[in-house]
């Protein structure tokens, strides 16, 4: 929920708290701030520090009080602290309460799914997990019950092939709700003090998607992709500092803790103020492809079956396209997550791989479809853009061969659509192009009907034009 004020002029000074330009700290903790000259704010203690020094006859801060305006070249010096650094005050007990989560407007899981419905295809037990999780959570946030009934928090473990709309659905997601959302790579992450950003700096990314208002941000949503690359390294006598220690660093944010954050920085250092943030009531949803976990869920489920009289084929899940959703934590375990990790995230599910079908639906009925924007475009130059069931489907074929998901789709789209918006324009009696089959598949070309004409097949390009470029 944004503030109207704010709304007007988010980059108004008042807006932000002030900090100490010998100490970092922010107003809220090191007290009220003495105003020097040149934009410069000094709190009480290094103020009394200073002339505590300065009365001994050593006096290292004394350069500070005695800058001129006219030495100041740089911008940045001007401005002691740049605006990406400052933290919102924290606002006044009336405004407080507008802010905090109303359990009433909690929209019921049904009706979350529902709009997720209109954005998000298939994936119907993901949309359901995810909608009943989130309302879950957001419930307890509002009515704040984790001290006397200790409802564990819902953070989620999201496993799914590549492009088959983890982000998105944690996007659409955190877009319905309106809250803060900041979505992050396990990748870049590594141990403190090593080359990499801290595990806090994904709160920092949340915190400046909040605007740096840290009220707000302690209730958004974290998105945490690729967790899969901070597995366990199997066998290594080094230290794991981008794998189990990553996972061990993110234990006490997934739990819920005070934090110390960087603010407008990606790790802790003597330049960049800190701001303490609790994670309690923030959402933490890991997503991963998991690569391989299939070959580990497939050797679990042989063991389990080849002993006896009802010993089965060693085979019989080979082609099981629904293998994935039947992982279990233990399955995670071997494939190298450390068990404290994988207990604060108690919500597992999976997301199948796109079909055919589930390929053309995306192409054609969510609210924002590729294939309505084309639409729309050449609707404003009056031009009808359909395409045949049977187009669609070539697409969808070859986007199946990519193994990219639903990420391909766009690539193909744009690479023919490119000839069509080119032409098009350039005979004012068109009215209306069919895409075909052959098209897409580099056989013919697409109809054009002329405005007032009879439908009737018109070479639009060269066939040395069409040919795919090659990779
Ligand atoms: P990943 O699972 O790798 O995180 P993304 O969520 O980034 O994949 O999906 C890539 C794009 O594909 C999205 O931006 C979205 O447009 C589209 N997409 C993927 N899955 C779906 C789906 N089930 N419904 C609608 N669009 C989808």
């Amino acid at each position: 929920m944004v503030d109207d004020k704010d709304l007007k002029d988010p980059d108004k000074d008042d807006h932000y708290e002030d900090i100490c330009y010998i100490c970092r700290r922010p107003e809220s903790k090191a007290g009220k701030m003495i105003h020097i000259p040149n934009n410069i704010c000094i709190c009480n203690d290094c103020m009394q520090k200073t002339f505590d020094t300065m009365n001994n006859g050593n006096m290292p801060y004394m350069d500070i009080m005695k800058l001129d305006p006219s030495m100041m070249q740089f911008s940045s010096m001007k401005n002691e602290v740049p605006k990406s650094q400052k933290l919102k005050k924290k606002k006044e007990n009336k405004e407080k309460q507008e802010a905090t989560l109303d359990i009433k407007n909690i929209p019921a899981p049904h009706i979350i799914k529902g709009q997720l419905d209109d954005f998000v295809i298939g994936q119907e037990y993901a949309k359901k997990v995810i909608s009943v999780a989130v309302y879950n959570h957001y419930k307890r946030v509002a009515t704040n019950t984790m001290d006397e009934i200790q409802i564990e928090k819902s953070n989620m473990l999201m496993i799914g092939p590549t492009g088959s709309g983890k982000t998105y659905l944690v996007k659409t997601l955190a877009r319905l709700l309106q809250v803060p959302l900041a979505i992050t790579d396990a990748t870049s992450l590594t141990e403190a003090g090593y080359i990499g950003d801290d595990v806090e700096s994904v709160l920092s990314k949340l915190l400046a998607a909040a605007d740096n208002d840290v009220e707000k941000a302690e209730h958004g949503i974290i998105f945490i992709d690729e967790i899969d690359k901070i597995a366990k390294k199997k066998s290594t006598t080094n230290r794991d500092v981008s794998g189990e220690s990553v996972q061990q660093g993110l234990l006490k944010l997934l739990e819920g803790s005070d934090v110390e954050v960087p603010v407008g920085a990606t790790s802790k250092n003597a330049m960049v103020p800190l701001t303490t943030m609790n994670t309690r009531n923030i959402l933490f949803i890991c997503g991963g492809a998991f690569p391989e976990l299939d070959k580990v869920i497939k050797s679990r489920l042989n063991k389990q079956t080849s002993i006896g009289f009802q010993a089965n084929l060693k085979d019989q899940y080979d082609n099981d396209p629904d293998l994935l959703s039947k992982v279990t934590t233990e399955d995670l375990r071997e494939f190298g997550m450390i068990p404290e990790f994988l207990g604060r995230l108690p919500i597992l599910f999976t997301l199948q791989g796109l079909t055919k079908d589930m390929l053309i639906k995306i192409l054609k009925e969510p609210k924002n479809a590729i294939l309505k924007q084309y639409q729309k475009l050449l609707a404003l130059d009056e031009v009808d853009l359909e395409f045949d069931d049977d187009a669609l489907e070539a697409i969808a074929e070859e986007a199946i061969k990519k193994k990219t998901g639903a990420r391909a789709l766009r690539a193909i789209i744009e690479r023919f659509m490119l000839d069509i918006m080119y032409e098009i324009p350039k005979d004012d009696n068109i009215g209306r192009v069919v895409i075909t089959r052959d098209y897409i598949e580099n056989k013919g070309a697409p109809l054009i009907e002329m405005r007032g004409f009879d439908k009737k097949p018109v070479l639009l390009l060269d066939k040395q034009e069409q040919e795919e470029p090659t990779a």
